[in-house]
């Protein structure tokens, strides 16, 4: 085997499998531990690919993407940017996931270093290792909100640099980048010629305000690559379908390698995807207004109990709460919190160093069950700060 890849992060699901497992026995637990939303994918999406696949898309779909849906995603991230996108700058890929891989492969060699703020969500790790370039992290810092730093990002430069991974709205803090910070990036991959790769599958559920797309900065669409898919925003993690954007030359290196990994995203997948980014489907927003409410109650709530804060997420499903007045390890907390309580959520540090004292809860539950959660959550906290006395 292949000495290159640890992904040493795939572990952080232990704790998330066996609250599944708990919850197939019929116990009452309720999961926080995983993004994946609770909403059905609407019916007009799902309705395109039954009809889609009773007329016969079961066969090999152009490896690249459908020429309707290539043409609708450049019309998006042309409105999106400012910057007009040629349909051929679009690969279709198999999932965010998978376009983060491509992205990796086609922009890193051996040797090269790769910047990424971290806590990073877990898969970053592996898909990085195996372009067997060196994975520069730079903290995200809690006194910061986790908020990105650029002049920590800067200080990591070197000649070996060759790319900057940034995920906004972030897996798993919520943190969102700003325009000016943004900029700052923008400023520092024009002066030393790096790539920049925006990972946006959290971009539609933004709290306040909009997702700036770091694309349409001066010098930066030529050296951008957006990843982003429809799995969060359209309640779709288990289709599939996401997307790759940038430099024709990079596209053209993507196709090809999608030729080899994939040949081709589902037609019928892809069909439901043009329906998806075109029809009017009041249920998207009605669901970024769900993860609102929601964040806003687990918020005040998680606020409210004793040794345990909470940083406000500005966009996506997850929020860090921050457990260090505890004192006891985000280990102790999250396991005890599901044993004894029913309630998983994931550790921090599974995502970086910079997350010890805090572990991860995602908000993809109704409120009925996130309000059982923050009061199980109390008691756990309670139950550490009376022994801490005792
Ligand atoms: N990036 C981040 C930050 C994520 O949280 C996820 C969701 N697991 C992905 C990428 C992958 O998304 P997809 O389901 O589209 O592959
Ligand atoms: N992105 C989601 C999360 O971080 C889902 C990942 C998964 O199911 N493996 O929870």
């Amino acid at each position: 085997l292949t000495r290159r890849i640890t992904g040493e992060g795939s572990s952080a699901w232990d704790i998330h499998f066996r609250a599944q497992e708990r919850l197939a026995r019929g116990e009452d637990v309720v999961i926080l531990s995983v993004g994946d939303p609770d909403f059905d994918t609407p019916a007009a999406i799902v309705d395109t690919a039954c009809a889609e696949l009773k007329a016969g898309a079961t066969h090999y779909a152009d490896h690249r993407g459908e020429q309707e849906l290539q043409q609708v995603l450049a019309a998006r991230h042309t409105a999106q940017t400012g910057v007009s996108t040629d349909p051929e700058q679009v690969v279709v890929v198999a999932g965010a996931q998978c376009g983060l891989y491509v992205a990796a492969q086609c922009l890193l060699d051996p040797g090269d270093e790769v910047i990424v703020p971290e806590p990073m969500y877990v898969t970053y790790e592996a898909f990085l290792q195996a372009t067997g370039a060196r994975v520069v992290n730079v903290p995200l810092l809690p006194e910061l909100h986790f908020n990105i730093d650029p002049e920590a990002i800067a200080a990591k430069v070197t000649e070996r640099t060759r790319a900057i991974f940034i995920n906004s709205p972030h897996n798993p803090t919520g943190a969102a980048v700003n325009e000016a910070t943004w900029q700052a990036l923008a400023e520092l991959c024009v002066e030393h010629d790096l790539w920049l790769i925006t990972d946006e599958v959290y971009a539609d559920l933004m709290f306040e305000g909009e997702h700036f797309h770091p694309g349409q900065l001066p010098g930066m669409s030529e050296r951008t690559v957006t990843v982003s898919s429809l799995s969060k925003s359209h309640a779709m993690t288990g289709w599939r379908l996401g997307w790759v954007i940038g430099p024709r030359e990079f596209a053209v290196h993507a196709g090809n390698l999608t030729l080899c990994m994939l040949y081709g995203s589902p037609a019928f997948v892809q069909r439901a995807a043009v329906t998806a980014l075109t029809a009017e489907l009041p249920e998207l927003e009605e669901m970024r207004q769900a993860y609102r409410g929601r964040r806003d109650l687990m918020v005040a709530r998680i606020k409210s109990i004793p040794g345990v804060n909470c940083h406000t997420p500005a966009g996506g499903m997850f929020m860090m709460l921050d457990v260090r007045e505890l004192g006891v390890s985000a280990d102790t907390f999250a396991e005890r919190l599901l044993d004894e309580f029913g309630v998983s959520v994931l550790v921090g540090e599974a995502f970086g160093p910079s997350a010890r004292g805090h572990v991860r809860a995602s908000f993809c539950v109704s409120e009925a069950d996130l309000d059982k959660a923050c009061a199980r959550i109390a008691a756990c906290a309670e139950a550490f700060l009376s022994e801490a006395d005792g």
